[in-house]
């Protein structure tokens, strides 16, 4: 857990470098898993009541390819450019919406406290669909195979397309 007190950010900003465990900040990828600790650059500096935050979030993930089904190392790179506001004043018994539309963070009582920042960055960093490269052949649908390895016996399944075409044809 990284926390940073706002009233001691000095003037000319703050440059922090940590490591996060993934496992610590309750931290998981869909259909991946870290290979290694997250690592967090970030330069804070002061705007009035708002805390710029720049800079950058690495860690290596290995997913499963939804093609293949085979394991892959990758590497999410995050850049940061957000911010950290004060929660707006409510009525008392009101909750703040949570800020993810404006892509500000809160802090509150003078402490910003890292942990959602690079939970909420991660998350969206993570592909929906991952695939161990943009043409993955996959696995054949009927025999299992995988096809970046070799290819199957199993005739191409048939094109309907062409299939429609010709029956067309012989109608003529
Ligand atoms: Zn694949
Ligand atoms: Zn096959």
């Amino acid at each position: 857990m990284t926390e940073v007190k706002v009233s001691e950010i000095p003037e000319e900003g703050l440059s922090l470098s940590v490591r996060e465990d993934p496992a610590a900040l309750n931290l998981t990828v869909p259909g991946g898993r870290f290979l290694e600790q997250v690592s967090v650059d970030v330069f804070l500096v002061k705007a009035d009541e708002a805390v710029l935050a720049t800079g950058r979030i690495t860690v290596p993930v290995a997913f499963e390819c939804v093609r293949c089904l085979r394991e892959f190392p990758a590497s999410l790179d995050i850049p940061l450019s957000t911010q950290f506001v004060p929660p707006p004043e409510l009525p008392l018994g009101e909750h703040p919406m949570p800020p993810d539309e404006a892509e500000d963070y809160y802090y509150r009582d003078d402490v910003i406290v890292l942990d959602d920042l690079v939970r909420q960055e991660v998350l969206m960093a993570v592909p929906f669909n991952p695939q161990c490269r943009a043409e993955c052949p996959g696995l054949c649908p009927q025999c299992g195979q995988d096809l970046n390895r070799e290819r199957c016996a199993c005739a191409p399944p048939p094109d309907h397309r062409w299939a429609a075409l010709r029956q067309h044809l012989k109608g003529k």
